[in-house]
């Protein structure tokens, strides 16, 4: 707790980090925020907060913040600082220009993770009623675009099952691809003091996380397979639980598709899914495969919890419906202390994803070839949706390449920073001829930019986020823009310039809307957030208290759908030019890229991004702890300093991706999801030699 005077009054709103969603109550001496402390009655996290969040002030504030829109004809032009008006009306130029020559579909917009329920879901509408074509995608393209595929293929829907309360009932926590203590640190902290009260752990990571290290060593099986394959673990662990007669039969005749069911069966139980053959793919013993198995299917309630070391690989949906199999085969679902829970990074990833940022779906995950659902959206905008999907982020930027995608709207993600293969990135945006970034600061993709409009902290937001646990949370403003403008006010200047007049004045007009075309939000308002605090969707007629708990009574889809997860390796392989594979994660005091908190006092504890590398590899590497090392893969390279530990098996290195100094993603592939294109930057095939430094 930072004290810096005596409070006068306080505002209760939410974390604008990690998916946990925490909530805060800001203390204010007139307009000047004094104090952040963690709300013991927010619901997310119960009087808890991390380092990130206590400290998230700190950007609201920086001097880099740019607070005056800005234009320029071309990126080699300084920035000239203009009104509201003219930055508007030069954007809205620009881009109807641009549609008038190339196309309707020549441009398109990018949504943000980091942005509220309702800013969200109007740059979509400005996509879909405005621009009048389904070019929208969102930054969960990067994340979890698997889950939306794998969740939905596999119960109905794109969500968490579960809500964080839940752990408190959990008898076997799995742990895959996710190091929740370091990037959901309040989450995290109740799994760990779960399993202290006694609950089992099994890790499936190539890495050994804090939650191994601190957890009683015969409670934890660590399993450290080789990175990118996931989808080889999962199914063993399901060809033990088959082949032993560990399944749920009561469950999976009652809940799933039994024809499915047994194909499904069928396949895993075939000799290439023993542990011993995927202990040949995976380096993961097979003895510790049968006994994760065991004690999944046997040891009681059992909790699956999973993030982006599932997801940004080239099977990420394919591990995500792999996991969800391994939930049906259990019956491992509809209750307490179970389920399918994948660890949302951003605040908003979830709330994007559901206010329909995807370019084939409208809000609510419905399709948009669906006459039904677009003809409800056209009688409220008034406009006729385009029934075609529209282009996803990577196709964005090839077809800006190939020169039929020429103008983009971007709130709050920097692209050239957080994508991967950053020349490819850079190229694209440097053949589009209007790039508006909307942000707090002149980013990386800035760079590229003709417009920047400055965007509002989550201090200076009304509206809602939607965390990992499907929970809305309010976000309150606790101090005015002081850009003069809230985002969700800045893309309806834009649309207005374009021809559309919204009439919004305060954005739970637009949760109104959302309520009225979005089933699972149908009860939702304002006025029952204040009641209550916070609410878990679907919230309708049916579940008008929320929902905690999903697919009690069947699943969204109806039966559950078994789905075959055949393992294709992936095509970035090891060889004698890059015999090591790197993969990437966080730290606790830093988020995503950095451009917050590295603004903030958290960089006190973590200056740079290093590279993690085992003592075997460094010792015939003649690499000493801090030297600098060359990192090189076949997409890049760069410079950074070495730490040798055990935490990464021999053969795997691991670094973070906080710094832009670093830039790790000038190492990372243009591999993706084979159904999403999430990219696959938990697999690179790098060499690592020693260097002079940057
Ligand atoms: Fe909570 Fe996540 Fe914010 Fe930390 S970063 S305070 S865990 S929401």
């Amino acid at each position: 707790v930072i004290e810096l005077g005596t409070p006068e009054r306080s505002v209760i709103t939410t974390c604008a980090y990690c998916g946990v969603g925490c909530s805060f109550k800001a203390e204010l001496n007139g307009d000047e925020l004094v104090r952040m402390t963690p709300y013991k009655n927010g619901e997310a996290n119960r009087g808890h907060s991390c380092v990130k969040g206590r400290f998230a002030y700190g950007y609201a504030n920086h001097s880099d913040r740019i607070l005056s829109p800005m234009i320029r004809d071309s990126i080699d032009e300084p920035w000239k600082e203009v009104s509201w008006e003219e930055a508007i009306g030069f954007a809205a130029d620009r881009m109807r220009g641009l549609q008038e020559k190339y196309g309707r579909k020549s441009i398109g917009v990018i949504t943000s993770s980091r942005c509220t329920n309702e800013e969200t879901y109007l740059v979509q509408k400005l996509a879909r009623g405005v621009f009048m074509n389904n070019n929208t995608d969102t930054c969960a393209r990067v994340c979890h675009s698997p889950t939306g595929y794998g969740l939905g293929q596999t119960f109905g829907t794109s969500a968490g099952t579960q809500n964080f309360d839940s752990v408190e009932h959990v008898d076997v926590a799995v742990i895959i691809g996710a190091n929740p203590t370091d990037a959901h640190p309040v989450f995290g902290s109740r799994l760990k003091k779960r399993v202290r009260q006694g609950a089992k752990l099994i890790v499936i990571d190539p890495r050994k996380t804090d939650v191994v290290r601190s957890a009683h060593i015969e409670a934890a099986h660590h399993l450290p397979l080789r990175p990118g394959t996931n989808v080889a673990v999962v199914t063993a662990m399901a060809h033990v639980i088959v082949d032993e007669g560990l399944y749920d039969e009561a469950f999976i005749r009652e809940r799933c598709d039994w024809n499915e069911f047994q194909e499904y069966a069928e396949f895993v139980r075939d000799v290439r899914h023993s542990p011993e053959m995927t202990e040949m793919l995976t380096g993961v013993p097979a003895e510790e495969l049968r006994k994760a198995a065991r004690l999944y299917a046997t040891g009681g309630n059992g909790a699956i919890y999973y993030g982006l070391g599932v997801t940004e690989h080239s099977q990420g949906s394919t591990t995500v419906m792999g996991i969800a199999n391994l939930a049906m085969l259990t019956g491992n679902l509809g209750r307490e202390g179970v389920g399918v829970n994948p660890l949302r990074g951003q605040n908003n990833v979830q709330g994007a994803c559901d206010m329909g940022s995807f370019p084939h779906e409208l809000p609510g995950y419905r399709h948009v070839k669906g006459d039904e659902v677009r003809a409800l959206f056209e009688s409220k905008w008034g406009v006729e949706i385009d029934p075609e999907p529209g282009l996803r982020i990577p196709n964005m930027l090839d077809a800006a390449v190939h020169g039929s995608f020429k103008g983009l709207y971007c709130q709050g993600e920097d692209i050239l920073q957080s994508d991967p293969d950053t020349k490819h990135v850079s190229a694209g945006l440097a053949a589009m001829e209007c790039v508006i970034v909307h942000d707090l600061f002149l980013n990386e993709t800035a760079n590229y930019a003709h417009v920047f409009l400055p965007g509002s902290t989550f201090l200076e937001k009304e509206g809602t986020f939607t965390n990992a646990e499907r929970r809305i949370n309010r976000v309150r403003e606790v101090m005015k823009p002081k850009n003069g403008y809230a985002d969700w006010e800045v893309t309806q200047l834009l649309a207005k310039a374009m021809g559309a007049d919204w009439h919004y004045t305060h954005p739970s007009q637009i949760m109104d809307e959302i309520a009225e075309t979005t089933p699972g939000f149908a009860n939702v308002n304002y006025a029952m957030l204040e009641e209550r605090g916070s609410v878990q969707w679907p919230c309708n007629d049916a579940a008008p208290d929320g929902s905690p708990i999903m697919h009690v009574d069947g699943f969204v889809r109806g039966k559950g759908r078994f789905i075959v997860t055949e393992y294709i390796p992936t095509d970035e392989r090891t060889g004698p030019r890059f015999p090591l594979l790197l993969t990437t994660g966080r730290i606790l005091s830093q988020y995503n890229v950095g451009a917050q908190t590295r603004r903030t006092e958290n960089t006190v504890w973590h200056g740079e991004d290093v590279l993690e590398i085992h003592p075997h590899d460094a010792e015939v590497r003649g690499v000493k702890e801090g030297d600098w090392v060359k990192l090189a893969s076949r997409a890049g390279e760069t410079s950074l300093r070495a730490t040798l530990t055990d935490k990464v098996v021999p053969g795997v290195v691991y670094t973070t991706f906080h710094h832009p100094d670093t830039q790790a993603n000038v190492i990372t592939t243009d591999h993706s999801d084979w159904a999403t294109n999430c990219p696959e930057y938990k697999v690179t095939a790098v060499q690592v030699g020693l260097s002079n430094g940057p």
